[in-house]
C-alpha cells in the first residue's frame, strides 16, 4: 500500500510541475484592506477565550482592581467585560480600535522594557473586524462618560455621552458574524465556556489584588468568583476549592548569575495527596499568563519519576526575570514567550521542584506520625532496625509496624523494604530507637534517593555515581536527537560533535539505573490477561531451541519450566514488593513495572524475560539478587529492533512478493510463492513492520532522549565499548572545506 501511494504522489507531482511550467505565472496583487484587516483578526482572536483573554488583559494594563465578565452563548452571542481602571480619554475614542493605535508603545526599543501586556495595538481593532464592538467609559474627574460603537476598525459615530460607572465596559456582540466556517466549527466543537472559566480562574490566583467574576448572561450566579486575597494560597483556595489548597508546597527558584541565567521563580505545586487526571499548569512570566510546553514537560517528568502515583500534578508558577530576556513578541497572541537561557531556567526550576518533591514525603510523614518532626540525624544500620520483627509471607523478616504512623497501601505492607535489607545482618537495637527507625523506615520507603543509605540498592547506585563518566554525562545531558542511523544507532549532535549513540545499550543502562532508583516505588503495568508463567518458560526454551539446533527433549524442558514456576511463586512477594511483577499463587504473571512513564516493554520478549528470572538470577546474595533482577528488567525494557526486519532499509526484501503480482513491484524476491492470500498477509506484515519501527523511534526520540537527559548517569565504559562512538566534528569538516 504505501509504495504505491508513494508512486502515485510521484506521478501527481510531475504532472502539476509540467501544469505550472506550461501556465503563465498568476498575476501578483494586493489584498484589499478589508480583506487583510479580516485575516490577521482572525489570527488574534481565535475563539471567544482569545478575545476575552485580550480584554481582561487591557483591564488589568489599565489598573483596575475589579473585572467582571458575562458571556452568552460560549461568547459568540456576547462578551462583556466591565472594569474599574483609568478608563479611555475622550479624544482618543475615534482611534481607539483602528489597527496598531496603543497607549503602550512608542519606539521598538520600548518592546525591551514592556510591562504592559498589550502592546501591538491590535486586539480591539481586529475584535471590531469580526464582530460588532461597544465601549463605555469613563475617566477620573469626569461627570458622564461616553459610548461608542465601532466596525471594521472605525468609529461609527460621534461618542454619546452616558452615564457611566468608574472604568470601561467593552461589549463584543456576534463574534464571527462575517467568518461562517469559523463559526460553525465553534458552534460544532461546544462551548467555549469551560476554557473561559479556566482562563478567569488563572487570571485570579495570580493577580490576587484583582477580583475576578465570570457568569453566564442571566444566570444569578458566577462561577468564577474571586475576592482580592491576602495570599496566592487563599486564592486558589477561593477559585480551585479546598482539595487543592490543602495538598500544595511552596516552591522557589533563582539565579543571578549573568552567565547561566538570571531569574525569580515562586511557586506552589501539589504533593503526593493531589490526585487529578491531568496536569494544570498555571505559568506566568514576567505577570504575563503565557504556556510553556518545555518547562510543563520537565515538571512532569519529575513527578512521574518521584511521586508516579500523584503524577499529574497542580502547578503555578510565577517567573520574574530582567525584561530584556524576555522576547514578549514571538506568538500573535502572545500565548508564548521566548526567554534568554530559557533551558538553564528550566533545569534549575526542574531541580528545585524534584528536591522539594523528595523532602516533602519526608515532611508529610512526620506530620502524620503527629510526633515531634524534629530532622532526624542520619541513621546508621544499626540504628534504623526494628526492634521486634515477625515474619512475613515472603519469609523474610518483617518489623512491626504501628498502622496508625505509616500511612501504606495494601499492595505494599509496611517494613517488609526494611527488613529484607537486613536479612544478612539482623542487629537489635533498643527500645527507645524505634521511633527512630520507624522515621527512617518510612523515609526510606518514600525517598528512593535514600531508599538505602544501608543497603546494596544503595551500594549499587553509589557505584553507578561513582563510574559515571562527566564527559558523556555532558553529551547525555545536552545532545540533539538528530534520526536512527541505522536499526541500532541514532545520530546525535553535541556542540560541534557528531556521535552515534547505541540505543540498546543506552536504554538498557537507563532501565537497569531507573529501576534501581524506582525500587519498591514502581507503579505497574497491568497486564489485560494474566500470563502463565509455565508456558512463558516453555516457549522461551523452545526458541533457545531453535536457535541452538538442539533436539528438543520435552520431558527436561517441562522439568525445567515447572522449577523455574516454583521459584518464582516463591519469589512473588519480594519481586512485588520491589520490582512490582506480580505473580499470583497459581503461577501466573499479573502485572508489570512502570520504569519509564508512558512506556511498556515490547511483549515478545516476555518469555526471554520470564526464563532470565529462573535461570539467572542469583537468589542468594542480597546485592546480586537484586542487581541481576534489575538487569533482567532493563534488557527487557530495552529499545531492541523491532523483531519484523526494518522496512526501510534492505529488510524490504522480506516484505516482497512474486515478480508477477504487480508491475510496480518487480524486483520482488521469492518470498511469496502462492496467489493473493499471501499477498495481503505481506501488505499486512509491511505495515506492521513500519508501524513498529516508526513508532520505535518516536519512543526513542521522545522518551528515550529526554528521560536520559533528565535521569542518566552514562558509566565510563561506554566510552570505550563502543556506545557512543564520534563520527565527526564540525570544526574538522570546516577545516577539510576550507581547504577544498
Ligand atoms: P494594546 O493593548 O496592545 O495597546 P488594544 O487594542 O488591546 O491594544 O487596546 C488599544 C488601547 O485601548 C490600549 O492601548 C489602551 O490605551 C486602550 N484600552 C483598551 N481597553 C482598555 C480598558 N479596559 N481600559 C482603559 N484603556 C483601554
Ligand atoms: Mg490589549
Amino acid at each position: 500500500m504505501a509504495l504505491e501511494t508513494t508512486s502515485t504522489l510521484m506521478e501527481i507531482d510531475e504532472e502539476e510541475n509540467a501544469s505550472v511550467i506550461v501556465k503563465e505565472p498568476p498575476k501578483i496583487h494586493r489584498l484589499d484592506e478589508s480583506v487583510v484587516n479580516r485575516i490577521a483578526a482572525g489570527e488574534v482572536i481565535q475563539r471567544p477565550v482569545s478575545a476575552i483573554k485580550e480584554l481582561v488583559e487591557n483591564s488589568l494594563d489599565a489598573g483596575s482592581t475589579s473585572i467582571n465578565i458575562v458571556v452568552k452563548d460560549g461568547g459568540l452571542k456576547l462578551i462583556q467585560v466591565s472594569d474599574d481602571g483609568h478608563g479611555i480619554r475622550y479624544e482618543d475614542l475615534p482611534i481607539l480600535c483602528e489597527r496598531h493605535t496603543t497607549s503602550k508603545l512608542s519606539t521598538f526599543e520600548d518592546l525591551h522594557s514592556i510591562k504592559s501586556m498589550g502592546f501591538r495595538g491590535e486586539a480591539l481593532a481586529s475584535m471590531t473586524y469580526v464582530s460588532h464592538v461597544t465601549v463605555t467609559t469613563i475617566t477620573p474627574g469626569q461627570l458622564h462618560g461616553y459610548r461608542a460603537s465601532y466596525r471594521d476598525g472605525m468609529m461609527e459615530y460621534e461618542p454619546k455621552a452616558c452615564a457611566a460607572v468608574k472604568g470601561t465596559q467593552i461589549m463584543i456582540e456576534n463574534l464571527f458574524y462575517n467568518m461562517t466556517a469559523r463559526k460553525k466549527t465553534l458552534q460544532n466543537s461546544g462551548d467555549d465556556y469551560p476554557k473561559i472559566v479556566d482562563l478567569l480562574s488563572r487570571f485570579a490566583i495570580h493577580h490576587i489584588n484583582v477580583s475576578f467574576s465570570c457568569r453566564k448572561h442571566g444566570a444569578p450566579r458566577a462561577d468564577v468568583h474571586s475576592v482580592a486575597s491576602s495570599s496566592k494560597i487563599d486564592a486558589i483556595r477561593s477559585v480551585y476549592g479546598v482539595s487543592v489548597a490543602q495538598n500544595l508546597m511552596a516552591v522557589e527558584a533563582s539565579d543571578d548569575d549573568a552567565s547561566s541565567s538570571v531569574f525569580e521563580m515562586h511557586g506552589l505545586i501539589s504533593d503526593s495527596n493531589y490526585i487529578a487526571k491531568k496536569i494544570t499548569m498555571v505559568l506566568f512570566i514576567n505577570d504575563r499568563l503565557v504556556e510553556c510546553a518545555a518547562l510543563k514537560r520537565a515538571v512532569e517528568i519529575v513527578y512521574s519519576a518521584t511521586l508516579p502515583k500523584a503524577s499529574k500534578p497542580f502547578i503555578y508558577m510565577s517567573l520574574v526575570l530582567p525584561s530584556e530576556h524576555v522576547d514578549v513578541n514571538v506568538h500573535p497572541t502572545k500565548r508564548e514567550v521566548s526567554l534568554l537561557n530559557q533551558e538553564v531556567i528550566i533545569e534549575k526550576i526542574q531541580a528545585v521542584v524534584e528536591s522539594k518533591l523528595r523532602n516533602s514525603n519526608e515532611g508529610r510523614t512526620f506530620q502524620e506520625q503527629t510526633v515531634d518532626p524534629m530532622p532526624s540525624s542520619p541513621m546508621t544500620a544499626s540504628q534504623a532496625s526494628p526492634s521486634a520483627p515477625s515474619t512475613s509471607a515472603s519469609g523474610f523478616k518483617m518489623p512491626k509496624v504501628p498502622h496508625k504512623i505509616v500511612r501504606t497501601d495494601s499492595q505494599d505492607p509496611a517494613g517488609r523494604l526494611h527488613a529484607y535489607m537486613h536479612i544478612k545482618s539482623p542487629v537489635h537495637v533498643e527500645r527507645n530507637s524505634a521511633l527512630a527507625s520507624v522515621r527512617s523506615l518510612v523515609r526510606r520507603r518514600r525517598n528512593p534517593r535514600e531508599t538505602a543509605d544501608l543497603t546494596s540498592v544503595q551500594e549499587l547506585l553509589d557505584d553507578i555515581n561513582r563510574s559515571c563518566d562527566s564527559g558523556l554525562l555532558d553529551v547525555v545531558k545536552h545532545c540533539t536527537f538528530i534520526g536512527m542511523a541505522d536499526d541500532i544507532f541514532a545520530l546525535v549532535q553535541h556542540k560541534t560533535h557528531l556521535y552515534l549513540a547505541n540505543v540498546v545499550n543506552l536504554s538498557k543502562e537507563l532501565m537497569y539505573q531507573q529501576v534501581l532508583r524506582r525500587f519498591a516505588h514502581c507503579n505497574a503495568i497491568q497486564l489485560s490477561e494474566p500470563a502463565p508463567l509455565l508456558e512463558l518458560i516453555l516457549l522461551a526454551l523452545k526458541e533457545d531451541d531453535i536457535d541452538a539446533d538442539g533436539d528438543g527433549n520435552d520431558d527436561l524442558k517441562n522439568k525445567i519450566a515447572e522449577m523455574n514456576t516454583d521459584l518464582l511463586r516463591r519469589k512473588s512477594d519480594m519481586l512485588d514488593d520491589f520490582f512490582s511483577i506480580h505473580v499470583d499463587e497459581e503461577g501466573n504473571l499479573g502485572r508489570l513495572p512502570v520504569i519509564l512513564d508512558q512506556y511498556t516493554p515490547e511483549m515478545d520478549r516476555l518469555p526471554e524475560f520470564v526464563l532470565c528470572l529462573g535461570n539467572d538470577v542469583d537468589w542468594d546474595d542480597e546485592k546480586t539478587c537484586i542487581q541481576s533482577v534489575a538487569a533482567a528488567i532493563g534488557n527487557f525494557y530495552a529499545m531492541h529492533p523491532p523483531l519484523l526486519p526494518n522496512p526501510a532499509g534492505e529488510g524490504l526484501q522480506f516484505y516482497k512478493r512474486k515478480p508477477s503480482c504487480k508491475s510496480e513491484e518487480r524486483d520482488a524476491t521469492t518470498l511469496g510463492d502462492s496467489g493473493e492470500i499471501k499477498d495481503d498477509i505481506e501488505h499486512e506484515l509491511l505495515s506492521e513492520a513500519e508501524n513498529a519501527w516508526a513508532q520505535r523511534e518516536w519512543t526513542i526520540q521522545h522518551i528515550l532522549f529526554p528521560s536520559m537527559r533528565l535521569f542518566f548517569n552514562p558509566p565510563c565504559s561506554m566510552a570505550r565499548n563502543g556506545t557512543f562512538v564520534q563520527v565527526a566534528s564540525l570544526e574538522k569538516l570546516f577545516k577539510i572545506f576550507e581547504r577544498c
